[in-house]
């Protein structure tokens, strides 16, 4: 037996409640791991609060990242003892995920534990981290690089904010950390920010366009954020998308696009492809510095895991959360 988060809807209304699940009920895959670390991911608080439909069947085991040591598995790729990395795929969404002792997951949804990286780091970087790098690699896909001028990070303190912040500094970008918590600004220089950007000041009514002033952003927000970001790219900039903190909505214009050839690159992380996904957890063992890594996460116990998730939704939550499952795995 081993403890899990189960999401039920047993007469139409969400439940949410630590339980003791056994081998035989975990759902069908070619691959058992043991889950050493998981995290708390902005999703994953949608999920176990019921805040948005993130929870596709029921019952569920919420989390949508893990890592850990593979304990069977009838896949070529993996063996016993292999220490994996699993983000996305729709676990903890569609198939049971990691906030429990033990996943059984298909062996093509899982990647390497980088070299270099421990089985917690790998989790403090988590989903939200590996996004992180999935922008940045579309900022410089769409031709922005260090010397082209200022980037902005909106979500500068949360969990895709602070280590895109930590990443693009690392790599020699000039960062404008854009955040609604002016406390925040000492940790983000930290992490390497250059400048600090109160996100009051992306919040009005967008115009069509604006000054320009950045030359790419990482924007996590969405909505009104993602609008007046646009409106200030830089001539031929590129902003990669990835949230919707601020909302789903995207009341913008054309204008950035046809007149100042700005580039809207949208990421996804779920699916992407395992090519690129083994890139990214690569490139962010090889590059991110992991004393800004500690510094940007904390451990939450297993235990805390739902009192914890509302909190997050109010965006009260800095850098990325673990939950260590089993931290004697290594
Ligand atoms: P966090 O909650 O850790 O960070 C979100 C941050 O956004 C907050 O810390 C806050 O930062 C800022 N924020 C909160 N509310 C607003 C608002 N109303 N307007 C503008 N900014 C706001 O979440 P994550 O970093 O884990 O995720 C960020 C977003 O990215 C989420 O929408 C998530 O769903 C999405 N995401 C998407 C992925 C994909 O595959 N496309 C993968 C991972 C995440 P501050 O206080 O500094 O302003």
């Amino acid at each position: 037996m081993f403890d899990a988060i189960l999401i039920e809807k047993p007469d139409g209304t969400q439940t949410v409640a630590q339980a003791s699940l056994s081998e035989d009920q975990l759902p069908e895959g070619d691959v058992l791991v043991e889950v050493a670390y998981s995290t708390l991911n902005y999703k994953d608080a949608l999920a176990i609060t019921g805040r948005a439909p993130v929870v596709r069947s029921f019952p569920m085991v919420p989390g949508i990242d893990f890592s850990g040591i593979v304990a069977e598995s009838a896949h070529p790729g993996w063996k016993p003892g292999d220490r994996v990395v699993l983000n996305g795929w729709g676990v903890g969404e569609t198939h049971w995920g990691g906030l429990a002792g033990k996943a059984r997951v298909k062996g093509d949804w899982l990647v390497p534990l980088p070299a270099g990286i421990s089985l917690r780091q790998a989790m403090a970087i988590g989903t939200a981290g590996y996004t992180a790098m999935l922008c940045v690699m579309a900022l410089e896909r769409h031709g922005v690089a260090p010397g082209s001028g200022e980037v902005a990070v909106t979500g500068a303190a949360g969990g895709v904010g602070s280590v895109a912040t930590a990443l693009l500094a690392g790599r020699g970008y000039q960062v404008a950390a854009v955040t609604g918590r002016e406390a925040e600004a000492e940790f983000l220089k930290g992490l390497g920010a250059s400048s600090i950007v109160a996100r009051e000041e992306l919040s009005g009514k967008p115009r069509a366009l604006a000054r320009e002033r950045w030359a790419g952003a990482v924007d996590v927000a969405g909505s009104t954020v993602l609008a007046n970001l646009l409106s200030m790219i830089r001539y031929g900039g590129t902003v990669a998308a990835c949230g919707l903190a601020a909302g789903m909505d995207l009341p913008a214009t054309v204008a950035p696009f046809i007149l100042r050839g700005v580039t809207l690159a949208g990421v996804d992380s779920v699916m992407c492809p395992i090519e690129t996904r083994r890139k990214a957890w690569d490139l962010l063992a090889a590059e991110l510095d992991l004393e800004k890594l500690e510094a940007l996460s904390v451990d939450l116990p297993f235990a805390e895991v739902i009192a914890t998730a509302p909190k997050f939704l109010d965006g009260q939550i800095r850098g990325r959360v673990v939950v260590p499952v089993a931290p004697d795995l290594g």
